[in-house]
């Protein structure tokens, strides 16, 4: 009798499932995004830079960047080739840098392992630099049309809403629960088409805030919606207060030149160029000697930057300096030079400002 309830249950979740599947793919056809810069061609390197970029990132915002990242790197030999200078230039903006880096670092693993054609098994692909489960998965059903469920965090929001999943889903076990409800929901051959519709399900009719439940195409099997509790899904994560951290930076000009270094590569802004970076002002006060002959330091107003784990007050302090009588390890650039690099986006702002500041008064001492 058990066995036999087993069974109809059994049938009874496979063709839910393949309810589930038909409808979203039913749905795709005449809503979904058809038209995305990397479905047209669509390659694993296309899929493999758009999916790094979409992750933490929205596709709008990612459009401009994706298209011009591929006019400079049109092929992972390109992308593997070129400096990480310059790779990063291309991704700042994005933000997260470790994916920019992690892609550069993947290209070169790609061509020096695998003669420059990207991987086709999930095994290979999970084990380059910056690619977890669910990317691999997306590459290989966009790209490759392989059955492999994702989740990202709008699968993660559609199917904590449509089952109604209490727990938080950042939570280990809750996080097998959804990876096992995604591989049993993709019941369909069209793996390339599953995957992007479940994206656009996510991104465009069950989105974060005022999901568009009315015109979804999977209502009527989900629960929150029949509880009249969607907004209580995906339950939130505990609350924990974000750690404040202060540093100084130090903006040395010569004239139209600054002073920039380049930052470790691991860690916050890895491999960007900043500006030189002190715990406290004791610290800077240390290394003033090395700087030469100086004016006196000024204070520029403090900010705020904020990071997934912590909030960073940035006390930046503006010295006029002698490129020639200075010792410390780094580069002189021309202020416009620049803005050229890979710079993390307030210091980016903050060097922006200074050379609007330099331009206006340049134009008043020759107006003077
Ligand atoms: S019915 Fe609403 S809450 Fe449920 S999956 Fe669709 S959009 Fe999301």
């Amino acid at each position: 009798m058990e066995g036999q309830f087993m069974q109809t249950s059994n049938v009874q979740s496979s063709s839910q499932s393949s309810r589930f599947a038909d409808c979203l793919l039913g749905w795709f056809d005449v809503f979904g995004r058809h038209d995305l810069p990397w479905q047209h061609p669509k390659s694993p390197y296309s899929v493999w830079v758009s999916e790094i970029m979409l992750q933490q990132t929205q596709v709008q915002t990612v459009i401009s960047y994706f298209e011009r990242f591929m006019l400079a790197f049109p092929t992972v030999q390109d992308l593997a080739a070129a400096s990480q200078d310059d790779v990063l230039s291309h991704w700042a903006g994005l933000g997260y840098y470790a994916r920019g880096r992690n892609l550069h670092k993947a290209a070169r693993i790609i061509i020096s392992e695998h003669d420059g054609e990207f991987p086709s098994h999930f095994d290979e692909i999970v084990s380059l630099p910056g690619i977890g489960r669910s990317t691999a998965a997306a590459i290989l059903s966009i790209a490759f049309k392989q059955k492999y469920a994702i989740l990202d965090g709008n699968v993660k929001r559609v199917l904590s809403r449509y089952d109604a999943i209490d727990q938080w889903p950042g939570e280990k076990q809750t996080e097998a629960k959804l990876w096992h409800r995604a591989e049993v929901l993709m019941q369909t051959e069209r793996a390339d088409d599953y995957t992007q519709a479940i994206m656009d399900l996510g991104a465009t009719i069950c989105r974060r805030s005022k999901p568009l439940c009315a015109e979804c195409p999977v209502k009527a099997g989900c629960q929150a919606l029949k509880a009249d509790k969607v907004g209580a899904y995906p339950v939130s994560k505990p609350k924990t207060e974000k750690p404040t951290r202060q540093v100084v930076m130090l903006l040395a000009l010569d004239g139209e030149q600054i002073f920039l270094q380049k930052r470790p590569q691991t860690g916050i802004w890895g491999g960007l160029w900043s500006l030189p970076q002190f715990d406290n002002e004791a610290q800077l006060s240390a290394v003033l000697p090395q700087t030469g002959e100086q004016s006196v330091l000024e204070t520029l107003p403090e900010f705020k930057h904020s990071f997934t784990h912590y909030h960073l007050i940035i006390q930046p302090r503006m010295v006029e300096a002698d490129a020639k009588a200075w010792a410390l390890a780094g580069q002189w650039m021309n202020l416009s030079q620049a803005l050229e690099m890979g710079l993390p986006a307030p210091i980016r702002k903050l060097i922006e400002k200074t050379e609007s500041k330099h331009v206006k008064n340049g134009q008043l001492c020759k107006n003077g």
